[in-house]
């Protein structure tokens, strides 16, 4: 296995030198970032890499650092380091000095040293540094506590930024021990990936030190440093190792609203749970975990210290279902990250769906097997499907498997089809082999790759060893083909009973995707009243199935090609099936299924073959009988776009009186659960449109209580939004009211998101001017921010901000962080409805040749939306219906 694989860097290495000697160009090795080419030369030669890493994090802007980094190898080799931080000030390789004003040692973004210093066997090279500390476009970001006045910091490498922090070999693949030691003021708390050894009083502050790490993954690295508080409790978390502190740490201003047991319990489990599963115990000795002020993601999974997003961690009032859920499934996502990611990573990151697939889709099993009430799978398709195939679907979607050239443009490999397709996939994979070859072979695929890296076609290798199939044509097929299949049904019958139940597979993309079939293994379902259903397992291999065994069987109410969403696919099912489900689906009690029934006639509005009011009305109808949150909680929220979106003024303005009334009566209704009646009063807070209702949701804000539930932050804050979005008589006292009562942190980011709400040119204006010339504006306060700016009720007034927002794109994509990008496209260009927009957008494309791909593909994503907006509008205000 190591031969094989050393043998191929080799060949890659001859190649890409061979590509340098052709031309004249400079030296594509150097280019900014880390080019694909030097990661896979390096990896060559390099090995045994070892970091000891110095931070002086007491100044206010800037880190003071010294880095050790040790390696061997082979020859006496150049090596070329990768630091894009402030300032170089000693560069010491095997003890002889550098001239540090020397241009060709370091040009911003490598330090180049030449192999007359290098050796081979052990190397030394000892930097001195400088990076920056900010609260926006550095690897250590600084949040201010609004409460307290206090600085914390933490630092987030993924996926490119460790060599923002520090020179180092920023790959993957060249996993380092990492020994921190971290001088903070005295009276701060440091957190690091390694155990804490001692602390030392120095001149400036405390100098924090950690043990070595295991080999780790440079953009894994990671520490925390400010006041930090933390509750500590012994656990057990593998049957054959002694008990473990798991240690929570969080602004001491949160201290007393978190729920500490609660959390540290929820990551207790994950850590027994995968461990047993995976048959390797947890494989980095302590486990901390951080909640990190204004976190741009959800949670990173940092061995041994993992950051969660505090604001989405601490519940300000109480949560719906969805919130828990959430919460659980994000620390089960990052738990799993600890054997998927960290201690077996990807190769490079054109791998990135093989740790984001796997962490989500084993938080669905762990969280299947831990509560089987919740039914984890209804919650999984719910969450990944649709957003899955919203992307999927498009003219900008991309393989599971991304070829990423620099490790700059891996912020573009983040989106849907890691998140959410990803682990729909492992889902058919699973499907496809079984439980127990697909855990055989992941538990091989582990041991095989310990503490090293892995491909995608290692882990098909290793499941399809388990199997005993050959899944190498079905890599090919989901794996590296870009797009996904659309599954149509037709039934045909006579007598009463089926003459031919046929399945036709095609792409949603026939232009990106090519014609072929993908194979699919799924559980084709006949759905009786009056007898028990019928499943029958259907392997797809062409682009036309004929489901033999249906043929004489009684015709079913209706049919379903993915029943247990085992499969990946839009299904449209047969017009006779979409008559029943359109006036039954209500009647279903699977929740699994009731919810992807409304889920392929939501498809069918998305794909202009059901009028989003036959749709809306529907929906309308079942809500107030709907006694699943989730479901309950999705409809509403497909009954907004379709008014908000799909349907005729006329036909929307008819109809938002009756969404209003409903909303308000769920709210109300005692018999309902505490989340459905939450989430009802939300969208009819985000509904609230008339002078009256306005009115009315303005009247809550005083009485303290809404619809008979208490009314606390958030809520208050989504309130203010809202008047003030439509210029509510009063809003603007409101807001200033609110403001005082509500002064927290975390008041004071709902106020800005309350204030982009704003409708009127200048207070846009100002706004967009100062999401990028205020340096001491937090990312996650913009991104916070946009979809109030972009309010789609605004659209006439936003459109002058759609092109800016596009020409901004390059920009973005260096300085802001992973998730941003998307958030902002999304933000501008789903925040308008017209063919006006439509048109604009796709001047500005081919405006745009020479725009990068990857952000090309990121704007159709977005504009697929917008597209079939335009498309149903057209198509249902021209017919009655
Ligand atoms: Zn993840």
């Amino acid at each position: 296995m190591r031969r094989a694989l050393a043998a191929a860097s080799l060949l890659l290495t001859t190649v890409a030198r061979q590509g340098t000697a052709q031309s004249a160009a400079p030296d594509a090795r150097l280019a900014p970032g880390v080019p694909h080419v030097l990661a896979t030369e390096r990896a060559s030669h390099i090995r045994d890499v070892r970091y000891a890493l110095s931070l002086d994090v007491t100044r206010p802007d800037s880190a003071l650092g010294t880095v050790v980094v040790r390696f061997t190898q082979r020859a006496a080799h150049e090596v070329i380091l990768d630091f894009r931080g402030l300032a170089v000030t000693q560069v010491v390789a095997n003890g002889r000095s550098l001239s540090v004003s020397e241009p060709a040692l370091w040009n911003r973004a490598h330090l180049r040293i030449p192999a007359s210093h290098a050796r081979a066997g052990e190397n030394a090279i000892t930097v001195t540094f400088a990076s920056p500390i900010a609260a926006a476009g550095a690897s250590i970001i600084r949040s201010r506590d609004a409460a307290d006045g206090e600085d914390y910091l933490y630092t987030l490498l993924v996926p490119s930024d460790a060599n923002l922090l520090f020179p180092c070999f920023d790959q993957p693949d060249l996993k380092a021990r990492v020994t921190l030691s971290i001088t903070a003021p005295a009276r701060w708390a440091v957190l690091a990936n390694g155990a804490a050894t001692r602390a030392d009083t120095a001149v400036s502050g405390v100098t924090h030190h950690f043990k070595p790490t295991q080999p780790i993954s440079t953009y894994l690295i990671a520490f925390a440093a400010g006041p930090y508080m933390s509750v500590s409790r012994s656990q057990v978390i593998s049957a054959n190792t002694a008990p473990v502190d798991v240690r929570m740490l969080l602004r001491r201003s949160r201290l007393q609203e978190a729920e500490s047991d609660t959390l540290i319990a929820m990551n207790t489990q994950a850590l027994r749970w995968l461990g047993d599963w995976f048959g390797v115990p947890y494989p980095f000795g302590k486990y901390d975990f951080l909640l990190a002020p204004v976190f741009p993601f959800g949670g990173m999974e940092h061995p041994g210290a993992v950051f969660y997003n505090e604001q989405s961690f601490i519940y300000r009032e109480r949560p719906t279902i969805s919130q828990t859920l959430g919460r659980q499934a994000t620390i089960y996502h990052e738990v799993a990250h600890q054997w998927f990611g960290d201690y077996v990573t990807m190769r490079w990151f054109d791998d990135l769906w093989l740790k984001e697939g796997f962490a989500t889709y084993m938080a669905a099993k762990m969280q299947a097997d831990i509560s089987p009430s919740a039914n984890a799978w209804k919650t999984f398709y719910l969450n990944n499907k649709p957003v899955a195939y919203g992307t999927d679907a498009t003219a900008g979607t991309t393989p599971v498997w991304q070829s990423l050239g620099n490790l700059e443009q891996a912020k573009s490999n983040y989106g849907a089809i890691v998140y959410n397709k990803a682990p729909g996939v492992l889902r058919q994979l699973n499907y496809l082999v079984g439980d127990a070859a697909f855990q055989q072979g992941v538990r091989r695929f582990l041991t095989r790759h310990a503490y090293g890296n892995a491909t995608w076609r290692d882990l098909l290798r290793a499941v399809g060893g388990a199997a005993d199939r050959d899944l190498t044509a079905w890599g090919t097929q989901w794996i590296l083909r870009p797009g996904m299949p659309i599954v149509e049904q037709a039934v045909t019958s006579a007598n009463g009973r089926i003459t031919q139940l046929a399945l036709t597979q095609r792409p949603a993309q026939p232009l990106i995707s090519g014609p072929a079939a993908w194979p699919m293994r799924v559980s084709v379902l006949l759905y009786y009243t009056d007898a028990r259903a019928v499943r029958i397992p259907v392997e797809m291999t062409a682009n036309r199935t004929i489901v033999t065994a249906a043929r004489g069987l009684k015709t079913p109410a209706f049919v379903f090609a993915n029943d247990g969403d085992h499969g990946y696919a839009i299904v449209l099912p047969d017009d006779a099936s979409v008559q029943w489900i359109e006036r039954n689906v209500g009647t279903v009690r699977d929740d699994l299924l009731r919810a992807m029934l409304w889920g392929a006639l939501w498809d069918l509005v998305r794909e202009a073959q059901l009028s989003p009011s036959r749709f809306a009305a529907a929906a309308l109808r079942e809500l107030p009988n709907e006694r699943d949150e989730q479901i309950a909680a999705t409809l509403t929220g497909r009954i907004a776009l379709a008014l908000g979106r799909y349907l005729s003024d006329a036909a929307s303005d008819s109809l938002l009186p009756v969404f209003e009334r409903v909303l308000l009566a769920g709210a109300r209704d005692t018999t309902l659960g505490y989340g459905q009646r939450k989430s009802q009063l939300d969208a009819f807070i985000r509904a609230a449109t008339s002078p009256a209702e306005l009115a009315r949701i303005d009247l809550w804000l005083d009485a303290d209580s809404a619809a008979g539930l208490p009314l606390r932050a958030p809520t208050r804050w989504a309130i203010v939004t809202r008047l003030t979005a439509n210029a509510h008589p009063g809003a603007q006292e409101r807001f200033r009211k609110e403001s005082v009562r509500d002064s927290t942190g975390e008041g004071k980011r709902l106020a800005f998101v309350a204030g982009a709400a704003v409708p009127g040119v200048a207070a846009k204006q100002a706004y967009y001017a100062r999401w990028f010339g205020d340096s001491t504006l937090n990312e996650e306060w913009v991104t916070s921010s946009l979809r109030a700016f972009h309010d789609p009720e605004q659209a006439a007034l936003t459109q002058q901000f759609v092109v800016p927002s596009l020409d901004t794109l390059p920009w973005i994509q260096k300085n802001r962080r992973i998730f941003f990008l998307g958030a902002w496209l999304s933000a501008a260009i789903g925040g308008q409805n017209s063919a006006e927009s439509l048109q604009q957008i796709d001047a500005w494309l081919s405006a745009h040749p020479a725009l990068g791909l990857d952000l090309r593909r990121k704007v159709l994503q977005s504009r697929d939306e917008l597209e079939r907006t335009v498309r149903i509008r057209a198509q249902y205000t021209r017919t009655s219906n």
